[in-house]
């Protein structure tokens, strides 16, 4: 190298250094697919190249065909890969492969845990999928040229341990990218050519560009979204999904529609089995990659799939869009939204007919899935067909099982006109909401929700069919008395007597009084059956996991206002109102009333310390206890010690 030579080491960032020790170090199931990573980056950089020359903006060396060439050498025990694609400046070259730290790296980390054995099959899905070229290489020598005219060419070489070196490179050097890999002594395969074409047909057969191995075609296979449906296989698909996606497994469902008025576009859409919350993606990112006339305009668009599908991925290519289409002006494109609107409709028809046809696959994509797509809500011109796509939780199915809301409406008593829910954070801990007693009692089925989103939604969509939606703490017993019990209700306790009903109200005064301006009423309660008390929002208000959610965005600590109801069939509280009889003002009925509305305010999910609980807990527990051992010392003479 001469002295004028630019020359400088630099260290890789600290996340990186740790995924190379990963990748060096991992056991090899399947490192043949660093060749794909490498080739998909080469036809990355060949489809922004061809991009920006359909747009019309000038590049170096704008003659050279679009290709990746490959190029094996058995007596060096090398393997070379280049492509005539966009290249790298110095500035990219450190930002894309060097030192910028990368959060695809630390959730590739995360998600690899503790087997490092699955690092080939999940880093290319991180965007950290050019490092898995140390799996086989002991050394890379990458050499680029920007298409920007007149930028420099550098090289960039590394061992993949601690850093690398940049030099500015010399001679003249094409525009594009190659990388030079001087293979590990293990990995002598990768310089034998009939194992690298075996290779690329089966993890690169859908690259749009000429692929040469040592100067021979190898690719031919044209874009398969473009393809008339009934000629594309099962299997092609399959193949095209995990080309796509770098997910090993299969979609669920793969939606494949060609369609020529009123815009003409094709798109091939998938569901992927599994979430890609693992993958640290939130659900903004993800989109389909939009092609006009095969050339690739925009990686995930997000304008042509609504928020609540973008769990879906796949391809839209459209011949009635101009190729220098900018990326900024996608969302107010008119043709964009009407196959945004037809790829939508036709993904939610597929769905519901998965619905129909195989329950428990449904059921599967929806855990998979549901989190995004309860985002619908408000996807006001899809209604009917979203709604009927959500699943919940709910009193008439078993544990584990889901519950439609067309289902909801098919059971529904007659004259029913709303749908009733519950919010809680788990099945066993709604199930013992004393808000449920009464729409138990009268075989009501409600629907369990265990997300703060969920009961959002339902409000927002306002109604099912004529179902509208209720909160079980809403319903109040004037509104069910037209329902008669359809649970057998247990034994009746026996009514008050006029003069119980007075005792009653004073009790309840009494209560109120003890609570003070922590409650804004106490009162008789007419829903509840086996428990004694519990709280109720003021008639009008939003349900209390509303209110939860709400307090939760103004961080407000506050218990809001609420009412209590008493139980009076309850025999604790038929055993107050004999206290109340003896002695207005008896301490017990104090600490009774406050254990009575703690206990409600857990149940509630509002008590915020409960030590003053557990004290008082223990101190009624130490009178009962005497009292117990008063009567048995009574009625058990001579076997106390
Ligand atoms: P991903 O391709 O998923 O972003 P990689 O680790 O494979 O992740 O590559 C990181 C980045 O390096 C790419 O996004 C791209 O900007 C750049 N890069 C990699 N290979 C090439 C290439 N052959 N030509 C141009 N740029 C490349």
């Amino acid at each position: 190298m001469s002295d004028t030579a630019k020359s400088t080491k630099r260290q890789f960032k600290a996340d990186i250094v740790k995924l190379l020790d990963i990748i060096t170090h991992s056991v090899y199931t399947n490192r043949e697919i660093f060749l794909r990573e490498l080739i998909s980056n080469a036809s990355d950089a060949l489809e922004k190249l061809r991009f920006e020359q359909s747009r019309g903006t000038s590049v170096a060396g704008a003659d050279l065909p679009l290709e990746i060439s490959i190029t094996t050498d058995k007596e060096n025990n090398t393997l070379t890969i280049t492509d005539t694609g966009i290249g790298m400046s110095e500035l990219e070259l450190v930002e894309n492969i060097g030192s910028i730290a990368h959060s695809g790296s630390e959730n590739f980390i995360k998600a690899l845990g503790e087997d490092s054995s699955k690092a080939s099959s999940i880093i290319g899905r991180f965007g950290v999928g050019f490092y898995s070229v140390f799996m086989a290489a002991r050394q890379v020598v990458l050499t680029t040229r920007s298409a920007t005219p007149d930028e420099p060419a550098w090289v960039w070489i590394s061992d993949g341990l601690g850093g690398y070196e940049l030099i500015a490179a010399e001679g003249e050097v094409p525009r594009g990218t190659s990388i030079e890999i001087h293979l590990k002594d293990d990995a002598t395969e990768f310089a034998d050519p009939d194992q690298i074409k075996d290779i690329i047909n089966r993890h690169s057969h859908f690259i749009s560009f000429p692929i040469l191995v040592d100067g021979g075609r190898v690719n031919t296979v044209p874009a398969v979204w473009r393809e008339p449906k009934s000629q594309v296989t099962a299997e092609q698909y399959k193949e095209f999904y995990s080309f796509l996606t770098h997910d090993t497994e299969a979609p669920i469902e793969t939606v494949h529609m060609n369609v020529d008025a009123p815009v003409q576009f094709s798109a091939l859409v998938f569901v992927p089995a599994k979430s890609e919350e693992f993958l640290g993606m939130s659900k903004l990112e993800r989109g389909l990659d939009l092609y006009v006339r095969r050339v690739l305009i925009a990686k995930d668009a997000t304008e042509l799939l609504p928020e609540y599908l973008r769990f879906c991925r796949g391809v839209v290519d459209t011949e009635d869009l101009p190729l220098n289409l900018s990326r900024e002006t996608l969302q107010e494109n008119m043709v964009l939204r009407r196959i945004a609107q037809a790829v939508t409709k036709e993904i939610l028809s597929r769905l519901r007919k998965k619905a129909a046809s195989d329950p428990d696959g449904y059921a599967a994509l929806w855990k998979e899935h549901a989190k995004i797509f309860k985002l619908g809500y408000s996807d006001f011109l899809n209604r009917e067909a979203y709604a009927e796509l959500l699943r919940f939780d709910s009193s008439a199915v078993e544990e584990g099982k889901l519950a439609s809301l067309t289902d909801y409406v098919s059971r529904a008593r007659e004259g029913q006109k709303t749908v009733y829910y519950i919010s809680g954070p788990s099945r066993e801990a709604v199930e013992l909401s004393p808000h449920l007693e009464m729409l138990r009692r009268k075989g009501l089925e409600v629907l369990y929700l265990y997300e703060p989103i969920d009961e959002f939604m339902l409000e927002s969509m306002g109604s099912f069919k004529e179902f509208g939606f209720k909160s079980a703490e809403q319903a109040q017993a004037k509104d069910l008395a037209s329902f008669d019990d359809a649970a057998p209700s247990g034994p009746e306790a026996a009514p008050l007597s006029e003069g119980e009903s007075k005792l009653l109200e004073g009790l309840l005064a009494r209560m109120k009084e003890v609570l003070g301006d922590r409650i804004k009423d106490v009162r008789a309660s007419e829903r509840l059956k086996s428990s004694p008390s519990c709280l109720v929002s003021a008639d009008g208000q939003m349900s209390s996991q509303m209110q939860r959610i709400m307090r939760m965005m103004s961080k407000d600590e506050t218990i809001p206002d609420k009412i209590m109801e008493v139980n009076p069939d309850h025999p604790l509280t038929r055993n107050l109102l004999a206290i109340y009889g003896a002695d207005h003002a008896d301490a017990f009925i104090a600490q009774a009333t406050e254990q009575l509305y703690e206990s409600a305010l857990l149940l509630e999910g509002y008590l915020s310390d409960p030590h003053k609980m557990v004290g008082r807990i223990n101190a009624i527990l130490e009178k009962a206890s005497g009292w117990y051992a008063g009567l048995k010392a009574g009625g058990d003479s001579g076997t106390t010690h």
